[in-house]
């Protein structure tokens, strides 16, 4: 294939723009700020379920403390009642003692209900705790989520306006440059591989591989307008001025 010497060098240019597209892409797809809303999802998360687990608890406590309350009161009720009884005269003194003896057992057993009771107490308000600061994480996260989103959206417009300025170019550039030296490069980006590199102090610019001596002094001998590749990456290995053959 022969193209005129001049006419290789634009897809130099070509390539310059094919990298900057490249890095701009990456850049575009690895925002930092992706990634910190990523993990500011995953926080919430987290202090959602944790929400969601002291809520169940706070239920749990609630229905437990309810059934400790009425029987509290029913073991109430019935001291009353046994301490009536006990107060009326002429009773026998076998049921007396049986009344003192039952009495007694209520107390005791509606003191334990009752310490029970109080550490419930401790413990709903422990839970009540948790649920304010986890739900208080979740609405914390949630504002910072939408500030970072805000900034990222800013990135990737800047960004996304630069890549479409430079496919532009590009395209004007493709336009321009030799159509067959343009498929040889785009079939060579098709494949991942780069398309054209400067042939500069021996080495191929595109995969920075060193040409040996008899490769090199082949470069030399052909014409000016005869198209090289590398033969490593199979880049156009544009020559120039600058490439000291
Ligand atoms: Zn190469």
């Amino acid at each position: 294939m022969k193209v005129a010497a001049g006419r290789q060098r634009i897809m130099l240019e070509l390539a310059e723009v094919d990298g900057d597209l490249a890095k701009l892409r990456h850049r575009r797809a690895n925002l930092p700020e992706d990634r910190e809303i990523a993990e500011l999802g995953e926080q919430v998360g987290v202090a959602r379920d944790d929400a969601v687990r002291a809520d169940i608890a706070a239920q749990d406590l609630d229905r437990e403390y309810k059934r400790l309350d009425t029987e509290i009161s029913g073991m109430r009720t019935r001291e009353e009642h046994d301490s009536q009884l006990l107060n009326q005269a002429g009773m026998a003194p076998k049921a007396l003692s049986e009344l003192q003896h039952e009495l007694s057992g209520l107390t005791r057993r509606r003191a334990v209900a009752e310490d029970e009771l109080l550490e419930l107490m401790e413990q709903q308000e422990a839970t009540t705790a948790e649920k304010t600061r986890a739900e208080a994480a979740v609405d914390d996260l949630q504002a910072r989520i939408a500030r970072v989103t805000e900034s990222r959206d800013i990135a990737a417009q800047d960004l996304d306006a630069s890549i479409a300025d430079l496919q532009e170019r590009r395209a004007t550039i493709a336009a321009e440059a030799p159509a067959e030296l343009v498929t040889v490069y785009d079939r060579q980006h098709s494949h991942g591989k780069p398309g054209a590199g400067l042939l500069r102090q021996r080495r191929c610019g595109a995969c920075r591989m060193e040409l040996d001596r008899g490769t090199l002094s082949q470069i030399a001998a052909a014409d000016e307008d005869e198209v090289v590749r590398c033969e490593e990456c199979g880049a156009l290995l544009i020559r120039t001025h600058e490439s000291g053959l």
